[in-house]
């Protein structure tokens, strides 16, 4: 009985894409593994899954799959879990004076729900206002990237890409805005194919100055 009542929570936090926290719930020995043991355990898992499924794993097309899985997952897909691959973002001073507000739009991301281990992949907008330093364009795309290649909930994931940027820039003026397809929402469960989910970061000027922030939006609602 007990047991019940504890599955339908987990499964309720699923399907309603709860976030716990603002920072990705990760063990103290994360990183005390190496990438190629990692990828090697993780192999064997994905197998062990695949054979429980009833596949064939003699076949020509299936065999090297639990390796490339492995591969995926620890190289690529959630390669932003580990503080190493995080994009050192170099700042440069702003020598022409431009204190206006700086807008990258259309930043595609993909990333990984959380609860289901499905593609969530979108578009970011970000935003910030210099205070006398600025860091170079794809250096934005790459932070996006970084905090997506983890399983998330896209909450939290805005945030961090927030916070980061006003880590990296020295300013509080920082502003992002989220708009994405979630495959758990659209190829399972409800199977919604036309809803995206929207969310946003506002600090600093963008949070505490309402034309700022409209400036901001009227800027990502531009045609090219
Ligand atoms: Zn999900």
């Amino acid at each position: 009985m007990g047991i019940n009542i504890a599955r339908a929570s987990f499964e309720d936090i699923g399907d309603e894409h709860v976030g716990t926290s603002l920072e990705t719930p990760l063990r103290e020995d994360a990183f005390e593994m190496e990438d190629t043991l990692k990828i090697e355990l993780i192999e064997k898992h994905f197998r062990e899954i695949m054979h429980i499924m009833g596949l064939d794993l003699t076949d020509d097309s299936l065999k090297g799959t639990p390796h490339r899985v492995a591969k995926m997952y620890v190289k690529e897909v959630f390669s932003g879990l580990d503080p190493k691959n995080k994009p050192i973002a170099k700042l440069f001073e702003n020598k022409y004076k431009y204190n206006e507000m700086l807008v990258e739009k259309n930043i595609t991301f993909f990333s990984h729900c959380e609860h289901h281990f499905v593609p969530i992949h979108g578009k970011a907008h970000v935003a910030y206002i210099s205070n006398g330093n600025v860091i170079g364009l794809s250096k934005i795309n790459r932070i996006v990237q970084y905090f997506s290649q983890r399983p998330q909930v896209q909450e939290r994931l805005t945030m961090q890409i927030g916070n980061e940027l006003k880590e990296a820039l020295g300013t509080d003026d920082v502003a992002v805005i989220m708009d994405a397809d979630h495959m758990c929402v659209s190829s399972r469960g409800v199977k919604d194919t036309t809803s995206s989910t929207l969310t946003s970061f506002y600090s600093g000027k963008f949070e505490k100055d309402e034309q700022t922030r409209i400036e901001f939006i009227k800027y990502i609602s531009l045609e090219r």
